[in-house]
């Protein structure tokens, strides 16, 4: 029987940057070398539309896959849930470089949340692993975490063989059991073949939406009431859904800022926490803007409405300042933790430097 191969997709960056191109193209030189690997290219993950072949590559893989772009992980494991490409979150030992001090590691904030919602529909017996490209600027690394899940990928597939075998072994005609072989499950991206390198690269329009992170999101529906373009609706069961993606306005991230669990994720915004960042990775930060600049610097609420007033002021609109859609949470509850990494760049684009 033949072995299935692990699919490792590389999502490039957006544009040309020469030293983003060059460690991709090392790392697929390298990986392509790989006896059980099948590996491609797309553009920009977060880019791909319906119609994409990249997306609907992706949508035709079955088994384990290895997903590398540009965005940090959570995000790039939403995006993919969102466009029909579900799995278990895959945990990848490659980690930022600030997290892997020893003595004055910086700890991530523990974070009380209440009960998420939950991915919607059924999740396959399949992990997907997503890694950030910036992790580290040498294609070794990648590599080498790539062979890792190769290796952990097919412990696992031979774990559930075994297990499936003990459940229902194979009776000899003298009623003995006999051993069955390990075989690797089905995921090889068969399907591989009927899409040419050409048509997944194909190039694909910017765009920008909210990605909506499940294993946070509670379904309060305070992004719906928050947001004046229609781009959140719900599905047949009353759950909040991105409806009409390429209705937000881009660069725009103002309900990211008054979702209670920070589940909105603009995977391409400056700032860590909205883009993706586990809140607290930067926890280490202390630096009050106010003090050393002298700046009004605002909270999120008031961001976030100054921003959405912008977008309509720009569609044509009224701005309809704090009057609208917001959160009854805000009049009481202070603000959940906050990436202080993120309220530094908030606090610098505040001050207008
Ligand atoms: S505001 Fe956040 S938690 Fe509430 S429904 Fe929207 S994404 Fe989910
Ligand atoms: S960023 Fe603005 S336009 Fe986009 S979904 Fe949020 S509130 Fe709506």
């Amino acid at each position: 029987m033949a072995r299935s191969r692990l699919t490792v997709v590389l999502s490039q960056a957006p544009g040309k940057h020469p030293g983003k191109r060059s460690l991709e193209e090392s790392i697929v030189a390298a990986l392509l070398m790989e006896p059980d690997l099948e590996v491609s290219v797309v553009p920009n993950l977060y880019d791909l539309g319906p119609d994409h072949t990249g997306r609907l590559f992706l949508g035709s893989v079955k088994g384990d896959m290895v997903v590398l772009s540009w965005l940090y992980p959570r995000a790039a494991f939403w995006l993919l849930d969102r466009d029909g490409v579900k799995g278990q979150f895959g945990e990848t030992k490659l980690k930022p470089p600030s997290d892997e001090d020893d003595g004055e590691a910086e700890t991530d904030t523990p974070v009380d949340r209440p009960q998420p919602i939950g991915p919607t529909g059924d999740i396959p017996d399949r992990h997907i692993y997503t890694l950030d490209l910036r992790d580290a600027n040498k294609h070794e690394a990648f590599v080498a975490e790539v062979r890792r899940i190769a290796t952990e990928c097919r412990d696992r597939r031979e774990a559930k063989a075994r297990e499936k075998a003990a459940a229902n072994p194979p009776v000899l005609q003298l009623g003995l059991s006999l051993a069955t072989p390990v075989a690797d499950a089905p995921g090889s991206p068969d399907t591989l073949a009927a899409f040419s390198p050409e048509a997944l690269l194909a190039p694909a329009g910017r765009r920008w939406y909210p990605v909506i992170d499940y294993s946070r999101c509670t379904n309060c529906l305070e992004c719906l009431d928050f947001c004046l373009f229609g781009v959140y609706g719900v599905d047949s069961l009353e759950r909040i859904i991105t409806e009409n993606q390429d209705q937000c306005k881009k660069g725009c991230p103002a309900c990211s800022r008054v979702c209670p669990q920070q589940a909105i994720i603009f995977p391409e915004y400056k700032s860590p926490a909205i883009a993706g960042a586990e809140t607290g990775a930067v926890g280490g930060l202390k630096i009050d803007l106010s003090r050393l600049f002298g700046g009004d610097v605002g909270d999120a609420l008031s961001a976030a409405v100054q921003e959405r007033d912008r977008e309509l002021v720009n569609d044509g609109r009224s701005a309809v300042g704090a009057t609208i859609g917001i959160p009854k949470r805000q009049d009481s509850k202070p603000q959940g933790p906050k990436d202080d990494l993120d309220k530094l760049v908030d606090d610098l684009d505040s001050l207008g430097l």
